[in-house]
């Protein structure tokens, strides 16, 4: 059934080539105990693994059942090991970290039997042996001959035809020795064993049959036999591998056997992961903490889009290209007189930097579901609305102020503000505490103002007063409000004045909280005259007519911004709620003015004439109209503009004004000259008479033309609630910023011509540099991220390497046994995977204990408690799984190494 044909096999080092076999033939028969006796060196041990397949001929053919192996895969020789042939070896070559049943179990591991199965035909092969008492023994509680028996046991578990043991005695002594040889012998009754050995007796003593070998060549065979009919078919081809859990289970044990070491190894592994952890966690601390700065910044800063905006980053330019141009020509020095442009020019770009929003749209666009909804936070979106008004209060000696002209001969508050647009100067003391979609008051302005007396309004008529974070008020605001007297103020000054020493005056919340005062809307200023026309009062009405017909508020409570570096998002120093908003609504919109005009949409209430002419007759019509209305100031000033450019009229105007006055005569002390003008005369006789047609059209659309309904409603100070003043947008991070800054260049990337939205975005200033700084530092801990991995993954390679070199001999076992190159590779990676699933949990593990005592010097040495690093759970498993690709890819290259290794020069590895 086994026939060597003349086998030969040479090693060759250097240049030297040594012939271990030199063209063997022998065979053997099916049942036989065969001791190959020779001297050491002379080729045998390099016979028996020839023979079990573990070692490769040169040349000369090998047959098993008749069959050559000259064509056999490494898979056919895997299999031919692990069914056909059982190997004993002179040092036993036992797995240490595992079980003696396990080593006999390992030989089956390889087949396709089930665990139970394997267990119990293991446990029947030691006792066969003589080892039921010891199968749960690890082999170094051993002695030698029972090592030798555990070998015996599992050559013999997978009932092979063929055993080959080499010098399976050489390391006992003659007792023990003779026990072996004794159960050899047993076993040689129903198979082929053939036993290498240098010691003649034993094998005089045991075998069947001696084959002398000296020098690779056979020089004598007591029992030469020569097969004379070969058996015909193929050897039974059984599957043998390894599966992953046996690769598992088995790197489980040997892991489990060198716990110190693997935890250590494991620690080694886990110092990238635990860097990335902290990383991680600190990171998400910070970036906690941003999000919670950013929050804070940003519900004080909304995005704000005014009616009217102004193109900062243009006059910013434009002052720096200024003073620039100014150095340059002081630097020039003198050669002659120079008329400098410059106010010229900044007057000409600060009106071009001047841009109309058409909130109307924009806020529409806001209010569709179009996705912008995401970019808005959770202050949501505040609409202003104008509200045309004048405010008016008594201060403590009962003087009826006019808040918006008291101070008007002093200098103006000093409240700084971004505000260049609001160019209505009516009720300027008096601004809307933001609102947010489901709150009168925004949670936003709750959380950023401190409420210090009193109660937030409740009601449309309740109003706050806002002080300065050190709870002052400047005097300008507080005469403007009737707080503090003009008299007390104009004291306060000459004092300073004088050197002495100044106290501003205090006053008590009693004195603040139930202060009345008193607003009378523009529309109100209206009334009908007989021709059922509407014409405005120059007249401010008394002070009871305001009192009664007016709107009475009432100060119910003092705010002051919570933090002491900021103002607070609201200007000061009154602040009234989205209520008034909505009253001050209802008394315009049924004010009589604003009633009629919007009643009647295509007719001027203020001329009675529609705001559009049909013809030119019509337009003729409306413009000698308009010129025969005029006052005499308006007469004049129109006659320089229609009729005056004849000599006659450049003498008559040198003798009362020149024209430069006269474009100035709106005061009322000039009045009196105007009255007296010979103009007047020459204006009205050039309106009856002189004046054509096309003049008159000419001033229709000078004049009139540019009048319309929506203009008018304006002027009345009526509210469309589709037409807002400002609109407030909030966001809660700066991402949402970003997103809604896209929202809006998207929005402007649709509008037509002139519809598009211009703002200025005050903290995009302020956050741009904030968020390129973080990017700029996650960048770096990337960085500092993959170059940890690395070293890991360099760390466990090596460690892997070293471990397959340790395991060598474990290797040649397994291979011997008939596991093939795949299932030593999948051995290494399943112990990998259990170091790095390891070294992962270590890593969190450890991490966990630094970020705690990280924290608790955050918040107690450092004093940051708003500060937490923390880890969690996603990133926890996402690190243990990174840990383990790491450690697995890591050790793939040795495993490999491992892998390719001959399993003779493994097996002769001490
Ligand atoms: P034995 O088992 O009879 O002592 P071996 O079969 O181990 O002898 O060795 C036979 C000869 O082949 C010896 O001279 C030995 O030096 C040589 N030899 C065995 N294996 C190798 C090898 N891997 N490389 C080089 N020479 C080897
Ligand atoms: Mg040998």
């Amino acid at each position: 059934m086994l026939e060597l044909k003349n086998i030969a096999k040479s090693y060759t080092t250097g240049n030297f080539t040594q012939k271990a076999l030199d063209d063997v033939s022998l065979s053997f028969r099916q049942n036989e105990f065969v001791s190959i006796l020779g001297p050491s060196g002379s080729g045998k041990t390099t016979l028996l693994n020839i023979i079990g397949g573990l070692d490769q001929y040169d040349s000369g053919d090998l047959l098993i059942d008749g069959q050559s192996t000259k064509d056999y895969s490494n898979r056919d020789w895997d299999t031919y090991r692990n069914y056909s042939i059982g190997f004993v070896f002179q040092s036993y070559n036992l797995i240490p970290h595992q079980s003696v049943l396990n080593n006999v179990i390992l030989a089956l591991k390889l087949g396709g039997l089930s665990k139970s199965e394997q267990k119990t035909k293991a446990t029947k092969a030691l006792e066969e042996v003589g080892l039921g008492d010891h199968i749960h023994k690890k082999p170094n509680q051993l002695s030698g001959g029972q090592m030798q028996r555990v070998a015996i046991a599992r050559a013999l578990v997978n009932d092979p035809e063929i055993i080959l043991a080499d010098e399976p005695t050489g390391a006992l002594d003659s007792k023990t020795s003779t026990a072996i040889m004794d159960l050899l012998q047993q076993v040689a009754k129903d198979r082929l064993v053939i036993m290498v050995t240098h010691d003649p007796e034993l094998a005089h003593n045991y075998s069947t049959r001696i084959v002398q070998l000296h020098d690779g060549v056979i020089t004598a065979d007591s029992d030469p036999y020569e097969i004379k009919q070969h058996l015909a078919g193929n050897p039974p081809k059984k599957q043998s591998g390894m599966s992953f859990l046996t690769a598992l289970g088995l790197s489980f044990n040997n892991l489990w056997d060198k716990k110190a070491r693997t935890l250590l190894t494991a620690f080694a592994g886990s110092i990238g992961i635990i860097g990335i952890a902290l990383i991680l966690a600190l990171t998400n601390g910070v970036s906690q903490y941003i999000t919670d700065v950013q929050e804070d910044t940003l519900a004080s800063y909304p995005l704000t889009i005014n009616s009217e905006e102004m193109d900062i980053s243009s006059f910013v330019n434009m002052g720096e290209s200024f003073s620039k141009e100014f150095e340059e020509e002081a630097n020039k020095g003198f050669s002659d007189v120079r008329i400098s442009t410059m106010g010229l020019e900044a007057e000409q770009q600060f009106n071009a930097g001047l841009q109309e929003n058409d909130l109307k749209s924009f806020k529409s666009f806001l209010e569709k579901d179009n996705g912008i909804q995401e970019a808005i936070g959770k202050n949501g979106v505040n609409y202003t609305y104008p509200l045309k008004f004048k405010a008016f209060t008594e201060d403590e000696d009962n003087q009826w102020i006019d808040t918006d002209t008291v101070m008007d001969d002093d200098k103006q508050s000093n409240q700084f503000s971004f505000d260049f647009t609001n160019q209505d100067e009516n009720g300027k003391y008096f601004n809307q505490l933001t609102s947010s979609s489901d709150a009168v008051i925004s949670p936003m302005i709750k959380d950023t103002y401190d409420l210090v007396d009193g109660q937030w309004p409740s009601q449309a008529n309740q109003v706050v007063l806002i002080l300065l974070p050190d709870y002052s008020l400047l005097p300008e605001d507080a005469v403007s409000i009737g707080l503090m007297t003009k008299s007390e103020y104009d004291d306060l000054n000459s004092t300073i004045d004088s050197g002495d020493e100044v106290k501003g005056p205090r006053y008590s919340s009693d004195e603040v909280i139930g202060h009345k005062y008193y607003l009378y809307p523009e529309a109100m200023n209206y009334t009908k005259q007989s021709n059922q026309t509407f014409e405005r009062e120059d007249e401010l009405p008394n002070k009871d007519k305001i009192k009664s017909d007016g709107i009475e508020l009432e100060i119910s409570g003092i705010i002051a911004p919570k933090e002491t570096d900021s103002a607070g998002p609201v200007r000061g120093p009154i602040a009234y709620t989205s209520d008034l908003t909505d009253e001050f609504k209802q008394v315009t919109n049924n004010s009589s003015v604003v009633k009629q005009q919007s009643e009647n949409v295509d007719t001027n209430v203020l001329t009675g004439l529609p705001f559009e002419a049909k013809d030119d007759n019509e337009k003729a019509e409306q413009g000698k109209d308009y010129l025969e209305n005029l006052t005499d100031t308006e007469k004049v000033m129109a006659y320089f503009k229609y009729v005056g450019d004849n000599e006659e009229a450049n003498h008559t105007a040198n003798d009362s004004a020149n024209a430069m006055d006269l474009s100035m005569l709106q005061a009322d002390d000039e009045e009196d000259d105007v009255k007296n003008s010979p103009l007047i005369g020459l204006f009205d006789e050039w309106v009856d008479n002189q004046a054509s047609k096309d003049d008159f059209i000419q001033v229709y659309h000078d004049e009139l033309a540019d009048y319309n309904y929506e203009d008018n409603m304006k002027n009345f100070g009526a509210i469309h609630d589709d037409q807002p003043e400002s609109i407030d947008i909030y966001t809660d991070s700066f991402d949402q910023k970003d997103q809604l800054s896209d929202a809006i260049e998207r929005y402007n990337d649709e509008a037509k011509d002139g519809k598009e939205i211009t703002y200025t975005d005050f903290v995009g200033l302020l956050t741009t540099s904030i968020a390129s700084i973080i990017n700029v530092i996650a960048y770096v801990l990337i960085g500092f991220v993959s170059i940890s991995l690395i070293v890991s993954a360099i760390m466990i390679g090596i460690i892997t390497y070293i471990s397959v070199q340790e395991r060598t001999k474990e290797i040649g076992v397994l291979r011997a046994l008939g596991a093939s190159k795949r299932n030593t590779t999948t051995m290494f990676v399943a112990e990998n995977l259990l170091i790095g699933i390891t070294s992962g949990a270590v890593g969190v593990g450890i991490s966990y204990l630094v970020i705690f005592t990280a924290n608790y010097v955050i918040h107690h040495v450092f004093n940051h408690p708003e500060i937490s690093a923390y880890l969690g759970w996603k990133a926890v498993i996402a690190l243990i799984v990174l840990a383990t690709i790491i450690t697995v890819i890591g050790g793939l290259y040795p495993a490999r190494s491992a892998a390719k290794k001959d399993p003779v020069t493994a097996l002769r590895t001490e």
